[in-house]
């Protein structure tokens, strides 16, 4: 393996991210964004989805089952609830569904922007942060210090990724890439010749998982996640994935050590 290539969300970062701001439209309470959004999370399996759900019990909100739910991938989440439409997912995502977004609070910082709407209307946006896993910098930097070129690949925003990037040290990261593009992205590098891991968690990463050298889910990701996968990360510890890295190569060298020897 000479190149690594990490998903951010639920990968390097924790993946229980926390609502840190609820910005209402004008004329809407911050109650009814949330339940909106909660209202079609609630099936989905989504690293945020756990984020809305746990503000809408810190609010005591009582959430009701969608009537209709569907999900896209690195977009965001469609449902019906009392013969409402209900849209949550990014910007992209409801620009597509003929939302105009210009009212809107710009997205701050190293936080993911999800946008809600119901019945046509845009009710607002909810800031959700997510944290870095705690042993994300050591396993990176171990990475590096093996050669490896490390790729930071997301469907999440570009700020966000390059402010994740770079509290990380990784050598290129690309933002704002749907399930396809993932994939086309390991295409790309195993055309050039480059021996590819790939590291991931969600349904977005299942596709590029299959189609890496050798694809790694990690413990807590979603179960197509962990079926893409030729390796599923107990504990979720990214410095036993360096561990294994290095375990392999040094069997490599025995193996290489031992033809050489006959
Ligand atoms: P990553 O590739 O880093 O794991 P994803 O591709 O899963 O990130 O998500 C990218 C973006 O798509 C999120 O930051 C969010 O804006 C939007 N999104 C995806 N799924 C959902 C969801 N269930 N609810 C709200 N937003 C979503
Ligand atoms: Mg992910």
């Amino acid at each position: 393996v000479d190149t690594i290539v990490l998903d951010k969300t639920g990968t390097l970062t924790l993946g229980n991210p926390v609502v840190s701001a609820v910005h209402p439209s004008p004329g809407v309470d911050e109650r009814s964004v949330v339940e909106a959004a909660a209202i079609v999370e609630r099936p989905s399996e989504h690293p945020l989805a756990k984020a809305v759900l746990q503000k809408a019990a810190e609010l005591s909100l009582p959430i009701v089952e969608p009537e209709r739910f569907d999900s896209t991938p690195g977009k965001g989440v469609t449902g019906l609830a009392g013969g409402e439409e209900i849209i949550v997912g990014n910007r992209e995502f409801l620009e597509g569904r003929g939302f105009h977004l210009n009212g809107l609070a710009a997205n701050a910082g190293a936080s993911s922007q999800v946008i809600v709407a119901r019945g046509g209307q845009l009710l607002g946006a909810l800031q959700i942060q997510d944290v870095l896993r705690p042993e994300s910098v050591a396993a990176v930097a171990e990475l590096r210090k093996m050669g490896l070129r490390t790729i930071l690949l997301t469907g999440d925003a570009e700020a966000i990724a390059r402010e994740v990037g770079e509290q990380l040290g990784m050598d290129e990261v690309e933002a704002g890439l749907l399930p396809d593009e993932k994939l086309a992205r390991i295409n790309a590098l195993l055309k050039q010749g480059k021996t590819v891991a790939m590291v991931g968690d969600g349904v977005n990463d299942a596709p590029a998982l299959a189609q890496a050298n050798v694809g790694i889910a990690m413990g807590s990701g979603t179960d197509v996640a962990r079926e893409s996968a030729n390796v599923v990360l107990l504990g979720n510890d990214l410095l036993k994935l360096v561990e294994t890295l290095k375990i392999a190569r040094r069997c490599k060298h025995i193996i290489m050590q031992n033809f050489a020897g006959t």
